[in-house]
């Protein structure tokens, strides 16, 4: 078969490829043939710089020479190896560093392919738990979690999510969740100020725990920031105390570190910055800098021990992923964890972050800025109709992807979530390209007035 044509790949991507959260009858096609660092280049030779790190994922820049190399140094050995009942010496290793370098306490490692499936293995491990620990506690079947929660697309995290655009739809489907309001700095109730507003949330944590506890297994939460409800920064101080009073009513603590762990926040995990070790904590997007679908679970020895037994008592988990801890994700996301240690990865993020911040501080006077919010290398612009009366546009003015849509024109890559406009480039983007990235969404924002 020949070559297809440009005009060919774009009417196949149109009409055979059905796109992960896009409108296929308004899609219009984006085509990337190759990349280098932090600039993706389409199939008309078209530079984008990276702004939201191929969905949040990319880590040290597209092709990283010592990626690369981990990848084919793998591939001379074996693709693929089942992790049901065998194993293999490069995710055994990847196991062992992420053992080492995780909040203290967490001690085994599940291997899965994906956010949705760490997740669904966290809330499924939580379940077991209860039924097999000793002694059993088999009403606790129910979990809490945010508002605006996210955690993946399959039914277990969908559950467990809150996010309404996405997951009304599904409710039929889906188990029963108690909620919590997200501990939102920004959209507060009346009454509530910078200085309770910590008290406030965890009150509202804290009740729904006294009365509930009792059939909770898991609360499940993404530590500081939610990330798909629009970059919900939490204020400092709120993981710490949901883990406090998680333990106060032995309910476990699932940490969903799949967008904010692996650097993200300025630390190797969000946890770290309030000392908090969870009982189940989920790795996915940069585990493997952004390379190849791998996801982990960790879990505390207290959770493992209560799965062992003689094969007959059944207390096994019986989940599992074809390509769950494939070698070829592990080599890659171990290759990754040197280059956090070769390049000082972390050490060298603080100037970009900082710059961040000096672009979103001169971004937030703009009209229609309703809000700018930041945690280490991510960042959310809130757009809204009224500065003071903090009113929303309609999600259907797409007032977020006529910005990014403009950023494009500029050579910057980006992916809105409704009115809040994404900042979450590589961690290897370099202080000019942020540069450009603020600049081409400050035109985009100046440019958005007159639509
Ligand atoms: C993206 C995301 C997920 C889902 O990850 P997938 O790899 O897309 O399944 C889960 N949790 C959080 C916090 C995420 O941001």
């Amino acid at each position: 078969m020949p070559e297809p044509t440009h005009d060919e790949l774009r009417t196949w991507d149109r009409t055979l490829v059905w796109h992960a959260f896009t409108q296929m009858a308004e899609y219009e096609p984006l085509i990337i043939e190759r990349a280098s660092g932090c600039v993706l280049v389409d199939i008309d030779g078209k530079e984008y710089i990276d702004g939201v790190s191929s969905l949040w994922c990319n880590i040290h820049g597209h092709r990283h020479p010592a990626l690369d190399v981990a990848v084919r140094r793998q591939l001379d050995r074996v693709a693929h190896v089942t992790s049901l009942g065998a194993s293999n010496p490069t995710t055994i290793k990847l196991a062992r560093r992420l053992v080492e370098l995780s909040p203290p306490g967490l001690e085994h490692v599940f291997f899965s392919d994906d956010g949705a499936t760490a997740v669904e293995v966290a809330v499924k491990m939580a379940f077991q738990y209860w039924q097999q620990c000793d002694p059993p506690r088999p009403e606790k079947t129910c979990y809490l979690a945010l508002a605006e929660g996210y955690h993946g697309d399959t039914l277990g995290s969908v559950s467990v999510g809150g996010i309404e655009q996405f997951h009304a739809m599904f409710r039929p489907l889906l188990f029963k969740t108690l909620r919590v309001p997200a501990p939102d700095p920004y959209r507060t109730p009346e009454g509530v100020t910078a200085e309770n507003l910590l008290e406030h949330y965890l009150g509202t944590v804290e009740r729904v725990l006294a009365e509930h506890h009792q059939r909770i297994a898991a609360m499940v939460i993404e530590p500081l920031v939610q990330a798909a409800a629009g970059i919900i920064v939490h204020p400092p101080g709120y993981l710490r105390g949901v883990r406090e009073l998680t333990r106060k009513y032995d309910v476990l603590l699932i940490a969903d570190e799949v967008a904010v762990g692996t650097g993200r926040t300025g630390r190797m995990f969000a946890c770290e910055h309030e000392q908090v070790t969870p009982d189940l904590l989920c790795l996915a997007k940069g585990l493997t800098g952004g390379y190849l679908p791998l996801a982990a679970t960790l879990a505390t020895d207290q959770l493992w021990q209560a799965f062992l037994g003689e094969y007959a008592e059944n207390k096994t988990f019986f989940h599992g992923h074809t390509y769950g801890g494939n070698p070829l994700g592990a080599a890659v996301a171990l290759a990754s964890l040197d280059v956090f240690e070769e390049e000082q990865t972390l050490a060298r993020l603080p100037e970009k972050i900082t710059r961040l911040g000096e672009h979103l501080q001169r971004i937030k006077q703009l009209p229609h800025v309703g809000h700018v919010r930041q945690c280490g290398l991510m960042a959310g612009i809130e757009l809204v109709r009224g500065k003071q009366t903090k009113e929303p546009y309609p999600w259907h003015e797409k007032r977020g992807i006529h910005v990014c849509d403009h950023a494009r024109t500029e050579g910057v890559l980006l992916r809105p979530l409704g009115n809040v406009i994404v900042i979450m480039p590589p961690l290897a983007i370099t202080l000019d390209q942020l540069d450009q990235i603020a600049g081409a969404i400050e035109n985009g924002i100046i440019h958005q007035k007159s639509v």
